[in-house]
């Protein structure tokens, strides 16, 4: 039997082959949010390993367990970090993607460097300029860039965005490559479980997969 993981991993590397591109370029994120330790053993038994959380202390209470028995697992913030929870967020994560203001840069440059550890980031870009989402408006990115990679010295890898919802994406999923392509940024992630297939031909280099592998929550 093919488990949902084998026939999203699948799906990856088809969509990767119509859009000529590499699969081993494309990075499954596995958004484990709202599920619990039993739901997401499986996964780590069938070998993987990159997982999505979205808020702090439900991370805090999985994954410590999780990486008692699994090695190798890479745990990616996918979801708002404020400035009191940065010391958390870089003990318990290993990938920051949720990075979308100066007070939050200066706090992951700082702690990072108290703490010893380097998270790669990602610069989150509010794409559809929406004033219930998170991240840097688009006519912004390019300052808060510099200011994140020149001033604060922070390993900026890439970009990533949460389309508005019930709206085509492709536009946006464009728009977030364009500013990640004049800024030398060599990573995308973008595309959810309604949306990979496009992301992916946009140039997407992570999907974040939660729904289409769990079920719903
Ligand atoms: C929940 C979530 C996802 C996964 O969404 P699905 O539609 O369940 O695949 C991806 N990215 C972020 C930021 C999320 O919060």
């Amino acid at each position: 039997m093919t488990s949902k993981l084998d026939a999203i991993l699948q799906n990856i590397e088809a969509m990767a082959r119509r859009a000529k591109r590499n699969t081993e370029d494309i990075t499954l994120i596995a958004v484990s949010k709202t599920k619990s330790i039993q739901d997401i053993i499986p996964l780590l038994n069938q070998g993987h390993r990159v997982f999505g959380e979205n808020k702090i202390q439900e991370a805090q209470d999985k994954w410590p367990l999780l990486r008692q028995d699994y090695t190798a697992i890479e745990l990616h913030l996918i979801g708002p970090l404020q400035s009191n929870k940065v010391r958390q967020a870089i003990q318990t994560f290993d990938v920051i993607e949720t990075v979308d203001r100066p007070k939050i840069a200066r706090a992951i440059a700082r702690i990072s460097q108290e703490e010893q550890k380097i998270c790669p980031c990602y610069i989150q870009i509010n794409v559809g300029c929406e004033d219930q989402k998170a991240g840097i408006d688009p006519n912004q990115a390019d300052a808060f860039i510099k200011l994140c990679r020149d001033e604060l010295k922070l390993p900026i890898v890439g970009l990533m965005c949460i389309p508005p919802a019930d709206q085509d994406p492709k536009e946006y999923f464009l728009l977030l490559k364009e500013i990640a392509d004049r800024n030398q940024l060599a990573k995308l992630s973008m595309g959810m479980s309604g949306d990979y297939a496009l992301a992916i031909e946009c140039g997407a280099t992570s999907v974040r997969i939660g729904t289409a592998l769990f079920g719903e929550r």
